[in-house]
């Protein structure tokens, strides 16, 4: 019974239990049992969750997602439960609300299983920065996850949850996808609500889908996007996400763009990623290269736009509102001083310097002005591109899942994981992770976008990529 409740997808335990095949009960416990042997191993286990829910958290069999357990990356704020974003300085914060895109999944059908481990404020590409220690890659104990949603995509991984939620700002849903065999979709910005997401930064934080395969994380996107009365710039898809069912890519024009897909990519990623360019030929697909000039500088525009918005969102911060508070302080000054050196780590105090140096009045103009005048191009880079093309593909991450305390102490080393993804990010543009191969016996991950609103366009591509490639992820899952 239980390797066969492990072997289905969330859409096939979900048509189960609405063919009352399952129990929504059953399928619930399942999952709870694995979820909560792994948080009583704590550090000793992949370490994926801050939070299990009580045997008591079963739903009902309603709704499209029929029960079906989903767990959700710590920083979705959840109606009395803990909300941390990895973070120690919102110990003992309990959400009175909870985020529009939980809600929506719960109002759904889906069942609160876990709250998953994170990077810090979504801080990192390693999940190295959680204050509840790093998460391990269930492919290789010792090795990293991927960040910042590296609890949700090991969880999903290992089959200690159907299927997660996870935030992408700079690649934190799609780098772990890749580095830990999933599928992960960072959509169009605004087309999930960011209402009760502890924002990092929030002109690029986008909610998104940590799934097995395509079809789940289209159905998970189905049920989260839509405009939001709580987010002003939230915003309602064109067309409702519909199920993938292509089987081929005829007349599918595919760029590949040279800046992100040779110098400093891992010679096994390349290969893998080749191969999968020509499975996408075999189905129909029509290959060409494309220009990005500017991607090359994304990574540099990021890490000045994000800290910048960072340092401005982590200000609530200060032991008055939320979470925790320094004992004993002198005076109200030194009782901010305090919770803040006590309850930010490293890899956030950097970012908080890094963006109050940037906005500082002599500074604004060389380095925040400087870096939107690049975004600005990096969307029209994208725009120029997709009039003669209808997707792109690039390698996901640069390389395979890297050992635990490999990049922890080069920082710049680090960064260069997300050099892929960002360039989607800070255009707003949808991108899909999915795995298609293996390189040292590891994941390699495939990167496929398209332009504001192709979600329907890059679900049924990687579809039938996914169909055509078989990769098959049950190893992690023992
Ligand atoms: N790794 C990137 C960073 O550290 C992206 C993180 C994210 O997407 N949340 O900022």
């Amino acid at each position: 019974m239980g390797a066969e409740l492990l072997s289905l997808t969330a859409a096939q335990a979900a048509a189960r239990v609405a063919g009352g095949e399952l129990s929504a009960g059953e399928l619930f416990a399942f999952y709870r049992e694995r979820a909560a042997a792994d948080r009583a191993q704590g550090a000793g286990g992949l370490n994926c969750f801050t939070w299990v829910a009580g045997e008591d958290g079963a739903g009902g069999a309603d709704g499209p997602l029929a029960g079906v357990p989903l767990a959700v990356k710590d920083l979705f704020c959840t109606r009395g439960v803990p909300s941390q974003s990895g973070s120690k300085i919102l110990e003992g914060y309990l959400p009175p609300y909870t985020a529009t895109a939980v809600e929506r999944l719960q109002n759904a059908g889906a069942a609160l299983l876990a709250k998953t481990n994170q990077d810090e404020f979504a801080m990192g590409s390693s999940n190295e920065n959680s204050a509840y220690g790093p998460v391990r890659n269930p492919w290789d104990r010792t090795r990293v996850p991927g960040g910042s949603s590296g609890g949700s995509a090991a969880a999903v991984a290992a089959g200690l949850a159907p299927w997660a939620l996870g935030t992408d700002t700079g690649g934190s849903i799609r780098q772990p996808a890749a580095l830990c065999g999933i599928v992960g979709m960072k959509p169009t910005y605004g087309s999930v609500s960011r209402y009760g997401m502890i924002a990092f930064a929030s002109s690029l934080d986008q909610a998104g889908p940590l799934t097995r395969d395509v079809r789940d994380a289209a159905l998970l996107l189905r049920e989260m996007a839509g405009q939001d009365p709580c987010d002003a710039t939230s915003l309602q898809l064109p067309e409702p996400v519909a199920l993938p069912s292509a089987e081929r890519l005829d007349g599918v024009r595919i760029g590949v763009p040279g800046e992100l897909s040779g110098e400093g990519i891992e010679a096994g990623v390349l290969k893998s990623f080749r191969a999968a360019l020509e499975t996408a030929v075999s189905l129909g697909a029509e290959i060409s290269e494309v220009a990005l000039p500017h991607a090359p500088h994304a990574l540099a525009a990021y890490y000045v736009l994000a800290p910048a918005e960072a340092s401005s969102n982590l200000a609530r911060f200060d032991g008055v509102r939320y979470g925790m508070r320094a004992p004993d302080a002198r005076d109200l000054l030194d009782m901010y001083t305090r919770t803040r050196h006590d309850g930010f780590g490293p890899e956030v105090k950097r970012r908080i310097m890094l963006g109050t140096y940037s906005l500082s009045s002599g500074y604004y103009d060389a380095y925040y002005g400087r870096a939107q005048r690049v975004r600005t191009k990096i969307a029209e880079d994208f725009a120029r591109a997709f009039a003669g093309i209808d997707l792109i593909a690039t390698p996901t991450a640069p390389t395979v899942a890297f050992a635990l305390g490999e990049k922890t102490g080069d920082p710049l080393a680090m960064y260069l994981n997300d050099y892929c993804t960002v360039p989607m990010s800070l255009a707003g543009i949808p991108a899909i992770s999915i795995p298609c191969g293996l390189a040292d016996g590891l994941p390699v991950g495939l990167q496929l976008a398209g332009p504001a609103f192709s979600e329907n366009a890059l679900f049924d591509a990687s579809y039938a990529l996914e169909q055509a490639l078989g990769f098959d992820g049950s190893v992690a899952r023992g």
